[in-house]
């Protein structure tokens, strides 16, 4: 993985402000109880903290009124509890949020909040940019790439939460109750410190959101899906896209390195799936190129046996993009074949477009921000899942 090359941060010079302290978010049961341990304080002492920084959201040491005084001093002199900076916040007219967030190195990504019905949804990023240059994807094209470490993952939703003032309501009445990695970047490229940032999320003391209101979404990292299902248990989601191994390999090049067999194969041994937790497959509708019936139909006949839902995702375009739109006709004679082969085949609606909250455009953020060191008005990642319209 290439790591950031000219990040703004560097160019600031020898007169920025100190580097902040380190921060305690992201940080996992295991380094609370060393860092108490540390201070000198009881085991006790790390249960509380760690109820203060993921129960209840608290923004400083000062806060944490069940810590004496003086530890609460003694943290605050080594520790921070910062979270990524929302450089820019705007809301669809369809309630859908889409925040910029900063890091302290410059680098930038996306968040987006999905308000629906019955829940809430936070789609979050992994890496700054993407190495898998999915031909249909903006967020690919992206020079600059990065992964993020556990706290900066976990900080999106922290900070999502500040910003919806939801840390003292009770967990029935929040606005984010489901949480799809499917943001910027390949989550399995990254699996340590998603990993730990999911298992810090799901921890019912804290966070507290669970496995079974995660979706992580690959482009199929075959060696790496077991761990996923075995270690952390969430949701997957597979982005597929195409049925034949040559026009995958172009849509999806990850594709010559695990071609569709072998990560169906590795579908079909996902630790713990059964009819009532499917994998998703997600496929994008690219007018002409992958959504003939003949498509729909080996679709149906591929995903044969696995226990599997579909999701059709109409193509977001962006500047220059190679590809367009399947047509709703088309996108409802395929869903209609995917249906009556057995498989559910919701068209999930692109949600804020207003605010082009939708997949693939962050590269258009993030270099004009660059050039313009100034706001931003495009961007984003995200689909919202939505109500079929077949
Ligand atoms: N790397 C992971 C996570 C990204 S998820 C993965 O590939 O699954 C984002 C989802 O949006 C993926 O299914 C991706 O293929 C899809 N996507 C990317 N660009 C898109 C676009 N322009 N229009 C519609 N869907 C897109």
């Amino acid at each position: 993985m290439s790591m950031a090359v000219d990040s703004p941060a560097r160019e600031r010079g020898a007169d920025s402000p100190p580097p902040p302290l380190p921060s305690l978010i992201g940080c996992d049961r295991e380094e609370f109880a060393r860092l108490c341990e540390e201070l000198g304080e009881k085991p006790f002492r790390a249960r509380q903290l760690w109820h203060w920084v993921y129960g209840r959201g608290a923004a400083s040491f000062e806060a944490m009124t069940t810590l004496a005084k003086e530890a609460r001093a003694r943290l605050a002199a080594r520790w921070g509890l910062a979270r990524p900076q929302a450089a820019e916040e705007r809301l669809s007219a369809d309630g859908t949020r889409k925040w910029l967030f900063r890091f302290p190195d410059g680098e930038l990504i996306e968040t987006v909040h999905i308000p629906a019905e019955e829940r809430g949804t936070l789609c979050m990023s992994s890496q700054v940019g993407c190495t898998l240059t999915c031909s249909f994807c903006h967020t690919g094209t992206q020079r600059l790439v990065r992964n993020l470490v556990a706290g900066e993952i976990v900080g999106q939703l922290m900070a999502a939460r500040d910003a919806l003032g939801e840390w003292a309501q009770p967990s029935r009445e929040r606005r984010i109750t489901n949480i799809v990695m499917m943001g910027m970047g390949e989550p399995l490229y990254n699996f340590e410190n998603v990993a730990k940032a999911l298992r810090i999320i799901m921890d019912p003391e804290g966070l507290s959101i669970s496995k079974r209101r995660i979706t992580l979404s690959t482009a199929g990292v075959v060696p790496m899906m077991a761990r996923c299902g075995e270690e952390l248990g969430v949701n997957l989601a597979v982005s597929l896209h195409a049925v034949r191994d040559e026009l995958r390999d172009v849509l999806v090049p990850l594709n010559r390195k695990y071609p569709i067999a072998e990560l169906l194969a590795a579908c079909r041994a996902y630790p713990g799936i059964h009819n009532a937790r499917r994998i998703t497959f997600e496929y994008v509708m690219l007018k002409g190129v992958n959504d003939s019936a003949a498509d729909a139909r080996e679709l149906v006949r591929l995903l044969k046996g696995i226990p599997a839902k579909t999701n059709l995702i109409p193509f977001n375009p962006w500047p220059g993009a190679p590809y367009e739109c399947s047509s709703p006709d088309a996108v409802r004679r395929f869903a209609g074949i995917v249906n009556a082969g057995g498989l559910s085949a919701p068209v999930r609606t692109p949600r804020g477009q207003d605010i082009l909250a939708a997949c693939g455009q962050l590269r258009t953020a993030s270099v004009r921000l660059r050039r313009s060191k100034g706001s931003i008005s495009r961007g984003s990642l995200g689909v919202a899942p939505s109500p079929t319209v077949a």
